[in-house]
């Protein structure tokens, strides 16, 4: 059977490395010159079930006022004439009630505990180089009240296996001695030992030369997809820039620009593009770095340490496509940084990066058949794509093959 990837991010290449496995060829066509060099390049790095939360929370609103008060927490709404922004946030508003908050969460967790198993798997397979780190997260808190109410928001998981611990003062210093010189900043933390933090641009192009050395995939860069054409509700081919393209089945993983696509074949996907900014800056401390990837919880900015480089993002901007960005853009993760690990990294010379989360209103994933009949989809991972990569990759290479997956995907079908 042969099988054509649309999109060589994170998600698409995890793709077409299980639907080889399954057997199939494989063409992946990507507009880009690599893969991995959209969202899937400036994310910050966690690979953690611990993340597993849905966005749309009886707290978001609560969140979005205490970012008016504080532009720190770099989440911005922007009002302007959005259709496609008004329909999103009213389903988005939809999803807060705590029952459907559970459930989304729950769905989201099942999938990156799974897809956590697939990692470790692939790592065993592949001996891929993509920074890795096995040091887990530290989630800290920087008062106690703070510190109880993460540990009751991390209860939810813990009930649904996510092994944690809870760290004093002495504690969190000991797991990140870097912090010893602030060691006043943090009452505490939640850990995750078995969270890893790599990066997902790196793991994507070393993906990518394992599919082509399987010597049955073909990997198109710089094919821009222009034009999906379907013969009575089935793809009969993809117009790319560099040709026209026919397979048997076909797979959208185009992350957030997956929804223009569909459109085009009459398929209606709920992604609004999310916009998140990250720095990268080039550690001349190591000892002065965090060892595990770090969350300061209450100004939402997340790092991990890539080797020699420290990535360190935050922010939500609800702005379109745009992405575009300004130095000011980059002010509260800068100011955070030289706050705690002051000597980690040379800042002045890190680099800037800004990037579209493909999120849909419960923050799940859409996986599996739509309704044009051989149109797969593998797209809407949101804030957590990188972390849900290898277990949606191989869902959504299970369904094309006609293989139950080994897990639960009916939370992750078109419309739920
Ligand atoms: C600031 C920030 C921090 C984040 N931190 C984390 C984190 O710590 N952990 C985590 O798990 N997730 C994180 N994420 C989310 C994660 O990065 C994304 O969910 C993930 O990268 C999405 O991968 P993707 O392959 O779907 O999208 P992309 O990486 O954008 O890949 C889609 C690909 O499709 C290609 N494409 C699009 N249109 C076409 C076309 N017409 N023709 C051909 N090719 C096309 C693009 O060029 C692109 O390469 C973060 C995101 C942001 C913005």
């Amino acid at each position: 059977m042969r099988v054509l990837v649309i999109g060589g991010g994170v998600i698409g290449m995890t793709t077409a490395y299980y639907l080889l496995q399954a057997g199939m060829t494989v063409t992946v066509l990507e507009r880009r010159e690599n893969a991995g060099l959209e969202t899937s390049a400036g994310n910050a790095g966690l690979y953690s079930p611990s993340d597993a939360f849905s966005w749309a929370s009886t707290s978001a609103l609560k969140l979005a006022i205490r970012s008016l008060i504080n532009p720190d927490l770099g989440i911005q709404y922007k009002l302007r004439f959005d259709p496609m922004l008004w329909r999103w946030s009213v389903s988005f508003l939809g999803q807060c009630r705590h029952s459907a908050w559970r459930r989304n969460s729950e769905a989201k967790y099942r999938l990156a505990e799974y897809s956590l198993y697939m990692l470790n798997k692939l790592r065993d397979d592949t001996r891929l180089d993509f920074d890795v780190s096995d040091q887990g997260i530290v989630y800290a808190c920087r008062d106690t009240a703070a510190l109880e109410g993460l540990k009751q928001h991390f209860n939810f998981l813990e009930d649904r296996g996510l092994k944690l611990q809870h760290l004093d003062q002495d504690a969190l210093i000991e797991k990140v001695p870097a912090l010893n010189a602030n060691a006043k900043i943090y009452t505490g933390a939640i850990y995750s030992a078995d969270c890893k933090t790599g990066d997902s641009e790196k793991f994507s192009q070393a993906l990518a030369r394992v599919c082509m050395d399987s010597g049955n995939c073909q990997i198109e860069w710089g094919a821009n997809v222009e034009r999906i054409l379907t013969d009575k509700k089935t793809i009969s081919s993809v117009c790319a820039s560099k040709g026209e393209f026919r397979a048997d089945a076909y797979v959208l993983a185009a992350g957030p620009q997956s929804g223009f696509l569909a459109r085009q074949v009459g398929v209606r996907l709920p992604i609004y593009p999310i916009k998140g900014f990250s720095i990268t800056a080039p550690i001349i401390n190591d000892e002065m770095a965090p060892g595990p990837g770090f969350d300061d919880t209450e100004r939402l900015v997340a790092m991990s340490k890539f080797g020699n480089r420290l990535r360190i993002a935050s922010s939500a901007v609800f702005d379109g496509f745009d992405e575009s960005h300004q130095p000011k853009d980059f002010q509260a993760i800068l100011r955070l940084a030289r706050e705690v690990f002051p000597d980690a990294a040379d800042y002045d010379k890190a680099e800037y990066w800004a990037g579209l989360r493909p999120m849909t209103p419960s923050s799940k994933p859409i996986l599996g058949l739509s309704s044009v009949s051989n149109l797969f989809l593998n797209v809407g991972h949101g804030h957590l794509g990188w972390t849900l990569s290898c277990g949606a990759g191989k869902v959504v290479a299970d369904i094309v093959a006609g293989t139950p997956p080994e897990t639960e995907t009916e939370a992750f079908a078109l419309g739920q």
